[in-house]
């Protein structure tokens, strides 16, 4: 069982020395234990939080611990009287080849619905992440200008293609010409701004004539400080993610542009997708029904290979990722 263990926290950037590669023998599973073969791995920026040993909304990966990764996989043997042989799962899996223990948390998906890769996706956190951040903390109204940053990732490119559902205008913020062309011509958001050629304030002032609404912030920091400058009165701002703040070494700065809310009596609002777990069937039968109907899109990056998960990782940092970023493990 080809395994990724945590060897050391890591100061800034994740390097060769963060992650012990190993084999370990495979065992059996007990009593109310499953053995599952992984097929895909979600690889998300959160990872990069939980390796920092400090408080957060859920414990820390420990010291030679398998990494953690949420994914999807086929169980190959079970002693739990929920799972049989056969049936497929979504759960945190690891990063390694086959995953034994409790199921907790797991849940079921049907391969025959959608494959695999679309439950790590938009029928996964990712979509769950987009749907209730944008809609039950961004409440966007027909006519509002909604604001995305992170917009051609996997929760931006979804949280960008419900607001255009819901009849907003919609400006996503990513990086480079080929993500902004796609976001207006493939997913019909109605402006961009690539903050990595173009000054975010005048980005901004081009693309928000009337001002915003809502800010979908995946990235906080400098983008974050920009957005705040054009917030229309009662703007709500979502904060998703930061992960332009997550390979800091120095403390977090933050935004020095806040008493914008105060002028215009608006909210900010962290987000975390599990608060909203007992929501998930009825949205996943929403987003399933988008998708069906074409329109909702999710694309799905795929790179090969266990061996290659420390680099993976590291795509999502750099912007390499197209879409959401998967580990295709069997
Ligand atoms: P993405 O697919 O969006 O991948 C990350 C993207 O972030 C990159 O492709 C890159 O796009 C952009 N990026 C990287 N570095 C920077 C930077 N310094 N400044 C601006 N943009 C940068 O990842 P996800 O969709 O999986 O996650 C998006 C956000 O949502 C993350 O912040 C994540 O932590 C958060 N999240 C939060 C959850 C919650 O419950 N709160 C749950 C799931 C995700 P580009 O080329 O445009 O720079």
């Amino acid at each position: 069982n080809r395994q990724f263990r945590l060897a050391q926290r890591p100061v800034g950037l994740p390097t060769d020395d963060t992650f012990r590669y190993l084999e370990a023998p495979l065992g059996e599973p007990d009593e109310g234990q499953v053995l599952v073969r992984v097929r895909y791995l979600s690889i998300d920026p959160a990872m990069r939080g939980w390796m920092n040993d400090s408080k957060s909304y859920i414990p820390p990966v420990a010291i030679d611990e398998v990494m953690r990764a949420l994914g999807v996989g086929e169980v190959i043997a079970s002693r739990h009287p929920q799972f049989a042989v056969g049936d497929f799962v979504n759960g945190a899996l690891g990063v390694q080849d086959y995953f034994l223990g409790e199921p907790k948390g797991f849940y079921k998906v049907d391969p025959q619905r959608a494959p695999l890769p679309l439950y790590l996706s938009a029928l996964g956190m990712t979509g769950m992440t987009a749907y209730f951040a944008l809609l039950e903390v961004g409440t966007p109204e027909a006519g509002e200008t909604v604001v995305i940053s992170g917009a051609a990732g996997a929760v931006g490119s979804i949280a960008g293609q419900i607001a255009k559902l819901k009849g907003c205008r919609v400006v996503g913020i990513a990086g480079g010409e080929e993500k902004c062309r796609y976001l207006v011509d493939e997913l019909g958001f109605d402006a961009t701004i690539d903050y990595k050629h173009e000054d975010m304030a005048a980005g901004l002032k081009r693309t928000c004539p009337k001002g915003v609404d809502v800010y979908f912030d995946n990235v906080g920091g400098d983008i974050l400080d920009a957005v705040l400058t054009r917030l229309n009165f009662k703007a709500r701002v979502v904060i998703c993610g930061a992960i332009s703040q997550y390979n800091n070494k120095e403390a977090v700065k933050g935004p020095s542009n806040y008493l914008s809310l105060l002028v215009n009596r608006a909210r900010m609002e962290g987000f975390v997708v599990m608060d909203h777990a007992a929501q998930f069937p009825k949205a996943l039968q929403e987003m399933g029904g988008w998708l069906a109907s074409g329109e909702l899109k999710s694309r799905e990056d795929i790179v090969e290979g266990l061996e290659n998960f420390p680099d993976t990782l590291l795509k999502l940092f750099r912007g390499e990722n197209f879409g959401k970023l998967v580990l295709k493990v069997h």
